[in-house]
């Protein structure tokens, strides 16, 4: 009597999901579990709670259920199970920022997965985002490479949509501003045919890669100078988001109404938008995220020029967090912005110092350009990747590649005879 009433209760959690009520449904299924005797139906409900998990922003009750699923998958010694058990602990350590855990179990669940699988691709995609985090951007280009071609072959337009995405974060961080935004209008055109056409069962998930797609499109487009047109986007994701609880991406439609305001020097009202941000992320455990809203919030209280001390408090504990994720890129930001703190307190020596590590932290990160040894990323300017997936300042790489018309072209980097990769040009050109 008792299994029968648990299987109940699981299909009564999974309407409770449907009609959007998530946390009557994690209620639910948390009620359900203890009772459960069937591994394989744990086994499915943890899946279920992870998910709803990942969706409310529990980050860590994620990563909690991923755990627990890889335990029944190596008592059941099933490999399906394991690969898909391994892409969520992946994907949990991704969004709580361990970048080598998320690695090494994206590869895991890569392993247990035939291959060609969509699970690979998925695999791939946490990867590449977690190479975003360590600032290894030839491994990003390399994942959604393969990511790419698994999706094609899978026809998993959402995959497509990610790599999409995930390829515009690489071009965000290097400041190839115009790329970003190209790559993040398609991601969010996918995105839109998608959901047109989506089942019922699908219909959710594919509204949830609308909003994503908006709130990113305007990420770029403020980046851009579209203020009004970031505004819209937004405004329109924020409204999705809110209407259907969808806390992660409220947070992040925070931190993009703070920028949108900061660059139009309306900073008192960006400083209320990034502390209600870094309050929602800091809860939700998503240090990447919150470190970028810091960020913001410190040039935000520089521009208004009485808060400096409060500044500098907060970029002490940005650059700590910057530390602890492993990310380099972020590391020089926050140096960078103590280079601007202290100029304008005319400590001149200090200023350069902050400047000189910063430069080092670009070196260590492998983001000087081979050609012109200056920094990538540190300056809006546009970029190039070859198939080797080296990246290079466009400029510089294009000056060697159209000299050497009739010759056989190699990297300035690792010497491989190549070319743009073919993947690479496809998405830029069409
Ligand atoms: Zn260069
Ligand atoms: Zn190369």
């Amino acid at each position: 009597m008792g299994q029968r009433m648990t299987r109940r209760q699981v299909a009564e959690g999974l309407e409770l999901y449907a009609e959007k009520d998530y946390d009557a449904a994690i209620k639910k299924w948390t009620t359900a579990l203890p009772k459960m005797k069937d591994s394989r139906l744990r086994f499915s409900t943890l899946g279920y709670l992870a998910l709803a998990s990942r969706d409310r922003g529990r980050n860590k009750d994620y990563l909690v259920h991923a755990v627990q699923q890889i335990d029944i998958a190596h008592e059941l010694e099933d490999n399906v199970l394991r690969a898909q058990a391994y892409l969520n602990l992946s994907r949990a350590n991704e969004m709580l920022a361990d970048y080598f855990k998320a690695v090494s179990y994206s590869r895991s669940a890569m392993q247990y997965s035939p291959t060609g699988d969509s699970i690979q691709g998925y695999a791939l995609l946490v990867s590449a985002d977690s190479y975003i985090g360590l600032c290894n951007f030839p491994k990003v280009l390399e994942c959604l490479d393969k990511a790419l071609s698994i999706s094609h072959e899978c026809e998993d337009y959402l995959m497509e949509v990610q790599v999409l995405g995930t390829t515009a974060k690489v071009f965000l961080a290097l400041k190839d501003f115009p790329k970003a935004l190209a790559f993040q209008r398609r991601a969010h055109e996918l995105a839109l045919s998608n959901a047109a056409y989506a089942s019922e069962q699908n219909a959710d998930n594919s509204s949830k890669f609308v909003r994503l797609t908006k709130l990113k499109l305007a990420t770029s487009l403020r980046l851009m100078g579209d203020y009004p047109g970031a505004t819209k986007c937004v405004e329109d994701a924020m409204r999705a988001a809110s209407s259907i609880g969808d806390r992660p991406v409220q947070a992040k439609c925070l931190v993009c109404v703070g920028d949108i305001q900061r660059s139009q020097n309306n900073n008192e009202v960006a400083c209320k938008k990034y502390e209600a941000a870094i309050q929602m992320l800091q809860d939700m455990n998503d240090r990447y995220s919150s470190t970028l809203a810091m960020l913001g919030l410190v040039k935000t209280l520089l521009a208004l020029g009485t808060h400096t001390q409060m500044a500098s408090e907060i970029l002490a504990t940005a650059l700590s967090t910057s530390i602890s994720m492993g990310n380099k890129l972020m590391q020089a930001r926050c140096h960078l912005l103590n280079e601007r703190i202290l100029i304008s307190e005319n400590q001149l020596e200090d200023a350069r110092h902050a400047f000189n590590i910063a430069h080092r932290l670009y070196q260590d990160a492998d983001l000087l350009c081979k050609i012109c040894e200056k920094p990538m990323g540190m300056q809006p300017d546009q970029i190039q990747a070859l198939t080797c997936a080296h990246i290079f300042h466009e400029k510089c790489i294009l000056d060697i590649l159209e000299k050497w018309t009739y010759q056989a072209q190699y990297c300035p980097k690792c010497g491989k005879s190549v070319l743009y990769s073919a993947s690479y040009i496809a998405l830029c050109c069409s």
